[in-house]
């Protein structure tokens, strides 16, 4: 199948996205008494760092799929985040959110 970025009917897309979720975490498997860290308050508060196992980590693109839409299954562009931060974050990229939190200036 031809991946095609954004023309996908929205079925077709969650299809594709549970699919790349599941790639993601057989690529990054956990150990005996690991977890998946929020990678954002990894940066911010890692003492209070949200975790999450196999089951219900959510994964956040690195570089937003709103503008980088040929890395939306790009394994390298996937990182665990807390629903706090997903929705925070929302379709920035990266740096540009660290700059708005002011853990990045410029
Ligand atoms: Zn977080």
């Amino acid at each position: 199948m031809k991946r095609r970025s954004g023309y996908l009917k929205p079925g077709k897309q969650a299809a594709l996205w549970s699919e790349t979720r599941a790639e993601w975490i057989k690529e990054h498997p956990l150990g005996k008494h690991e977890y998946y860290i929020c990678y954002i308050c990894w940066i911010v508060d890692p003492e209070h760092a949200s975790v999450f196992t196999e089951t219900n980590v959510m994964l956040d693109h690195v570089k937003s799929r709103a503008r980088h839409p040929e890395l939306r299954t790009d394994l390298t562009n996937l990182r665990p985040i807390c629903a706090h931060h997903n929705k925070e974050k929302g379709s920035l990229d990266l740096n540009e959110y660290l700059i708005k939190i002011g853990v990045v200036q410029i």
